[in-house]
């Protein structure tokens, strides 16, 4: 059987997590910290924030940007449904808009139409790892000064050429980007997130959400030869990382580059694999974006039944996964008032489908993500393309 996908963990990762317990130190400590300095540097941010996974650390980044019940953010449906969550945690409504079919990833020429007196931010993904129009996005959020939050869950290890400089996902290039340390992504801590910004003031905030507002830290207290009493000045929550998962993220973290360098490698190979397979629409990459290739995502041409295809490929030992879900098509999201599309005054938005998030609807219906993982052998890459290839016959 080929799975979808593996984490690369070691013997480095496995004495780690040992050396953390022994310490004595189990809950967010020292460990976290150094985490927090070595994904800082990896990236290129001044600040980089450790929380218990990414849909906390979107929770807390459109939080402290200011969102409000009743305020409206704008992002995508075409989602892992965690980015949507993140906004109605914060009393907030989704407002989607719809995708770029050639990268999964929002269209910037739609945002202008979605905004309204209460649009409060806007919230964009890097699909699967793949950067979005990141220069599109913040000049129309500059020129409207909305902040804007990067749902970077899938893209660490990604980059962008912005003013000609090839840089990291995470700089921020907005104003505050959200990492996952899921085991389906890139590099992995169990679960775990990561915020990056450049406002000191902001971090200092996700610091005292993350750990209740308490107004010292345990570690501090731990630490003090005067007795200190912490107080509770707002309310906060219990978002934080453990030392036992920073001590894995600062293993993967040395990894990342060797696992980067061999993803591309794979997509490289698939892409010109499959370029002979007819039918079949191979992913793009933008010149100015470099992925990660957290999934491969290909296209099924017209009249091939995805499901059909995927269970073609499971008979032959192969894993795949459908294209990335819209929320908007989910149960969770079946109330009218849970979200609206960027076209709200001419949209009857119905259960489970909306005419304007048609390419939404159809990346997850006509698209499947194949097996990509750093350990992939050659000859498991070419079993998947042989399969892919008798699937669609
Ligand atoms: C995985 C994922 C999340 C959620 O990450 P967790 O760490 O599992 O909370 C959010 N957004 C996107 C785009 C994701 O792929």
């Amino acid at each position: 059987m080929i799975p979808i996908t593996k984490p690369t963990i070691g013997e480095e990762e496995i004495a780690a997590a040992a050396e953390a317990l022994r310490s004595g130190w189990v809950s967010q400590g020292p460990a976290v910290a150094r985490f927090e300095q070595a994904f800082a540097t990896y990236v290129g941010a001044q600040h980089a924030c450790a929380v218990s996974n990414c849909t906390t650390a979107l929770h807390l980044a459109l939080l402290t940007v200011g969102v409000q019940p009743g305020d409206e953010v704008i992002t995508v449906s075409h989602s892992f449904i965690a980015t949507a969550n993140s906004i109605r945690y914060c009393g907030g409504i989704p407002v989607f808009v719809d995708i770029d079919p050639a990268t999964f990833n929002l269209d910037p020429t739609l945002i202008e139409s979605a905004i309204t007196e209460r649009t409060k931010a806007i919230l964009c993904v890097h699909q699967i790892g793949m950067p979005c129009d990141l220069p599109g996005i913040l000049a129309i959020a500059a020129r409207h000064k909305l902040p804007v939050i990067e749902d970077a869950a899938c893209a660490i290890g990604s980059e962008i050429c912005i003013d000609g400089r090839w840089e990291r996902i995470g700089k921020p290039h907005g104003d505050i980007a959200c990492f996952s340390f899921h085991p389906r992504k890139v590099m992995t801590t169990g679960e775990g997130g990561m915020l990056t910004t450049s406002n000191p003031d902001w971090d200092q905030q996700f610091r005292l959400l993350r750990q209740h507002c308490m107004n010292v830290a345990d570690t501090t207290r731990h630490s003090s030869a005067q007795v200190v009493f912490e107080s509770y000045p707002a309310l906060g929550f219990n978002f934080r990382m453990t030392d036992i998962q920073a001590a894995i993220g600062c293993e993967q973290l040395k990894r990342l580059p060797e696992i980067v360098s061999r993803r591309r490698q794979l997509a490289d190979r698939y892409r010109s694999l499959l370029a002979a397979v007819p039918r079949i629409e191979l992913p793009v990459e933008p010149d100015w974006a470099r992925g990660n290739w957290q999934s491969f995502c290909v296209r099924l041409g017209e009249g091939y039944d995805q499901r059909q295809v995927m269970q073609s490929m499971l008979d032959a030992g192969i894993a795949t996964r459908r294209g990335i879900m819209c929320s908007h098509r989910e149960p969770a999201y079946a109330a009218a008032v849970t979200w609206s599309c960027g076209a709200k005054k001419q949209c009857q938005c119905a259960v489970g489908h909306c005419q304007h998030l048609r390419r939404s609807e159809q990346a997850q219906d006509r698209t499947i993500l194949l097996p990509l993982f750093p350990q992939m052998g050659i000859e498991e890459q070419d079993q998947v393309v042989s399969a892919l290839h008798r699937a669609i016959l």
